[in-house]
């Protein structure tokens, strides 16, 4: 079987290993000049670091098990410190215990000084669709929601808590029932998982990527953007390339793993419902600023959140340096801020070297005088994360039905239901092996 999967970041990389591993023949076209998407490598300051995603959860076992599959067990490595901050009220407050953003210790809630304790209000879990807003503030106020909740989801979606899908986003805290609180820390208290919660790369995140790609089987074509997909009598037709020189490319099958927007126009044609429903999809676009400095002091700790009522320029900062142990090794100091969530673009419209001024100019209020950096770096991402807004299930599952009506077609990736890497590995990996299932029964 001969599969064409377009788009070569993390969820197409996965579908390809998947598919190469099981002995079909696979092509990865890319669109861009470098495989990976929203993973990448950088130079800064003489130092390689991770410029888009830096780290993959480890409680799911996904990433993980990819990395050992493709040998890169000898580097993986946990997160030196994980003591996260919220910058408000003028300080960094360390993070009190929450499941996500539900405060599951009032007396930490307190002494953190970072919301009211509030006094919560007992309702039922709606069983329709809201957002977070909504279901949070209604039981707990808007602080919580604000200074804690806010900031989280910031960090993972990029979005705005008044839009985001309680049940796509935030389904631990539809799970906590009429009583958050109590169930917060009851869960708390049963709380058994040991083990790093985070894990990364010794050298980056962003050399997965290419590890992956090595696996026999997989040839990637890079600066080969997919234009259109069609059904020919047994197969499919794929037109490749720029649009005054398009070649076809043929295969049996394909997984298009691209986002959301581009996925839309690919599908119109085969599978229009798809097609509608991935048009909806809206994206946020943010950017990540890169600093490396010599002899600065900076505080303990892994970096801060800091909540969007405050108005701050960036949305929160990592100190890589402490996080990563092979970074801190180097004896400089490594931070890296982001900037932009959901209905922030005017935020990045300066140019590079303006948005690094206000990044640093944030950075040295919340973590006290930093000196001139030795080098920085900005790297934009347009079009980061899609926005899983209130009837995003529902949007996915017509997409999955739509597809699914489609012999010899699958898409996967962060559109669909999860956007950490090893959602998007699962996703490329489940299409990939639907593939195979009925490749095995009709043959
Ligand atoms: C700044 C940032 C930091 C993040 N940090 C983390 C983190 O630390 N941990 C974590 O788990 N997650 C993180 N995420 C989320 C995670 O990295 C992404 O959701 C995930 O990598 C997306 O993978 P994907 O394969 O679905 O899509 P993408 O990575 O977007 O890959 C899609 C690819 O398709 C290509 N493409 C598009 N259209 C076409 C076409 N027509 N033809 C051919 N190719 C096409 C694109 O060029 C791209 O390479 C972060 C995201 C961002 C933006």
């Amino acid at each position: 079987m001969r599969v064409a999967v377009v788009g070569g970041g993390m969820a197409g990389l996965a579908a390809a290993y998947e598919l190469a591993s099981a002995g079909a023949e696979v092509v990865v076209l890319e669109g861009s000049d470098r495989l990976g998407g929203k993973l990448r490598l950088g130079d800064v300051g003489g130092l390689t670091v991770d410029l888009g995603a830096e780290s993959i959860l480890a409680r799911r076992p996904e990433g993980l098990d990819l990395i050992h599959a493709i040998g890169l067990d000898d580097r993986v490595v946990h997160p030196a410190t994980t003591t996260a901050a919220i910058w408000t009220h003028g300080a960094l407050r360390p993070m009190p215990p929450t499941v996500m953003g539900i405060p599951a210790d009032p007396a930490a809630l307190a002494a953190s000084g970072i919301a009211e304790m509030p006094t919560p209000r007992i309702l039922p879990v709606p069983d329709h669709d809201v957002s977070v807003a909504e279901f949070v503030s209604e039981r707990l106020g808007r602080d919580v929601l604000d200074r804690l909740v806010e900031p989280l989801l910031g960090g993972v979606y990029a979005g705005s808590t008044e839009h985001l899908s309680l049940r796509a986003t935030t389904p631990q805290i539809a799970d906590l029932g009429e009583d958050l609180i109590a169930a917060a820390a009851a869960n708390r208290a049963a709380a058994t998982r040991t083990g790093p919660v985070f894990a990364g790369l010794v050298g980056g995140i962003g050399q997965l990527p290419a590890a992956v790609a090595a696996t026999p089987g997989i040839e990637v074509r890079l600066d080969a953007t997919v234009r259109a997909v069609a059904r020919t009598g047994d197969g499919w037709r794929l037109s490749v390339g720029p649009t005054t020189d398009v070649e076809s490319v043929h295969a049996d099958a394909v997984v298009v793993a691209a986002p959301a927007p581009a996925a839309a126009r690919l599908l119109a044609v085969e599978a229009p419902a798809a097609a509608f429903a991935l048009a909806a999809i809206d994206y946020a676009s943010m950017a990540i600023v890169t600093f490396v400095l010599d002899d600065a002091d900076v505080p303990e700790g892994s970096g801060f959140l800091v909540p969007p009522v405050d108005g701050t320029f960036i949305k929160a900062a990592t100190v890589s340096s402490n996080k990563w142990g092979w970074l801190g090794d180097s004896g400089r100091t490594v931070i890296r801020a982001s900037v932009g969530r959901a209905g922030e673009s005017t935020l990045l419209q300066h140019d590079d070297a303006e948005l690094a001024a206000r990044a640093l100019a944030d950075l040295r209020q919340a973590l006290g005088s930093l000196p001139e950096p030795a080098d920085q770096a900005v790297q934009r991402w347009g079009g980061a994360l899609p926005q899983y807004d209130v009837g995003h299930l529902d949007r996915v599952e017509t997409i999955e039905r739509s597809v699914a009506e489609v012999a010899g077609l699958e898409v996967c990736g962060a559109a669909y239901r999860g956007v950490g890497i090893p959602a998007v590995i699962a996703s490329g990996r489940a299409a990939a092996r639907r593939l195979l299932d009925a490749g095995t029964m009709e043959s």
